[in-house]
């Protein structure tokens, strides 16, 4: 571990190998694993995880937009990567890059056939994306006879795999719903085998379907949040490990008196004598103002600490009255040591959030 002297982001790549075992342990040896290394592999630093998880010897990386594949590409990465959410606008640049579509409606579909047959590629692979109960993209089964005509006359691109996703794998309470949505995406499966004149690779399953539903694992399953130590519930948490921890300093520290306010709108006053310590990091970090108030910990010298106040844009204070530290002192936010799922429902929000939040100001050091 470095020990900080500013605010920083550790990422630890042992962490992420020991995520990737155990989450592959959860699947068959011939299953697929495909990365999603999305929104700077969840706040993190995508090229760094990319490259390791490459040597690791993953399967495919998924990505949101296109830029975030180009990157990809320009770093190195030569396995191959799904493009989630691709726009129109970059269908020439995702094929001059070799990223492979989520192709989620007719119209996306005729447009991405038109741009490839201009630019003359052959079998070019495409994902179709099914919507069996998330509502937010896809296809619905009903179309696949008419796009499967369509892409069947097409020698441009080739279906080299399905998809759905899934809306609530994590919830126990909701599991007649993603029993559901599996059937259905079953269905639809079975019947583009027989429609579609290749036989495409299906993949459903995200994080906490890989824990909550192994037995629907198709050929290859998406994870995320799993491979950065999060694994949506305690029990699993505790089998993961955080890639990455944010740590700050104590910059300064006050000696206040009862009656004395702290910070801005002066919205905390000590009732008694108090010592405050200022961390610099702020909401321009991405540790929002619902963090602010007394609801939060962090963790100074292995002891919490309770955020005070208003969170200002580039600072926080924190209330060390019993805890013995001085300026220069290391502080952790959320990471090792200090769950960032606990940390993020204090703010009544979830790790994706509070990760993929963090500012690219926030300096990454990447521990090999
Ligand atoms: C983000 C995303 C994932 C990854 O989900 P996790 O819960 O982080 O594992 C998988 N599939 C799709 C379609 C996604 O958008």
């Amino acid at each position: 571990m470095a020990k900080a002297e500013e605010t920083i982001l550790e990422i630890d790549l042992h962490a992420l190998s020991h995520n990737y075992t155990y989450l592959r342990s959860k699947i068959k040896p011939e299953t697929k694993f495909m990365a999603v290394v999305k929104a700077y592999a969840y706040g993190s630093d995508s090229l760094a995880i990319s490259q390791h998880l490459q040597d690791l010897g993953v399967d495919y990386f998924a990505v949101a937009y296109v830029n975030e594949g180009i990157s990809l590409r320009k770093g190195g990465i030569t396995t191959p990567i799904l493009v989630l959410h691709p726009q129109k606008i970059h269908f020439q640049s995702l094929i001059e890059h070799q990223l492979e579509p989520s192709i989620y409606s007719k119209n996306i579909l005729s447009s991405f056939i038109e741009i490839a047959n201009e630019l003359g590629v052959a079998e070019y692979p495409i994902h179709l994306k099914f919507n069996t109960g998330l509502n937010r993209l896809g296809f619905s089964a009903d179309e696949l006879p008419e796009i499967s005509k369509l892409i069947n006359h097409q020698n441009s691109i080739k279906v080299i795999a399905i998809l759905s996703h899934l809306a609530a794998t994590e919830d126990s309470n909701e599991t007649e719903f993603t029993n559901l949505q599996l059937q259905r995406f079953n269905a639809i499966c079975q019947k583009a085998d027989v429609s579609l004149k290749t036989k495409p690779l299906k993949h459903v399953l995200n994080t906490s379907g890989i824990i909550n539903y192994a037995h629907a694992q198709f050929d290859m399953v998406r994870s995320g949040i799993g491979l950065y130590g999060y694994g949506n519930e305690p029990h699993i948490d505790k089998m993961l490990q955080p890639v990455m921890t944010l740590k700050t300093i104590i910059a300064q520290k006050h000696r206040i008196s009862a009656g004395t306010s702290v910070g801005y709108n002066r919205k905390y006053s000590a009732n008694t004598e108090t010592i405050t310590a200022t961390l610099p990091l702020g909401h321009a970090d991405g540790i929002g103002r619902e963090y602010g108030h007394g609801k939060t910990f962090v963790l100074v010298n292995g002891q919490k600490a309770r955020i005070i106040g208003n969170v200002c844009m580039d600072m926080i204070m924190i209330d060390v009255t019993t805890i013995e530290c001085e300026e220069g002192d290391e502080v952790i936010i959320f990471g090792k040591g200090l769950n960032a799922d606990e940390f993020s429902r204090t703010a009544k929000t979830i790790t994706y959030e509070l990760i993929t939040g963090l500012s690219q100001r926030i300096k990454r050091i990447v521990i090999k």
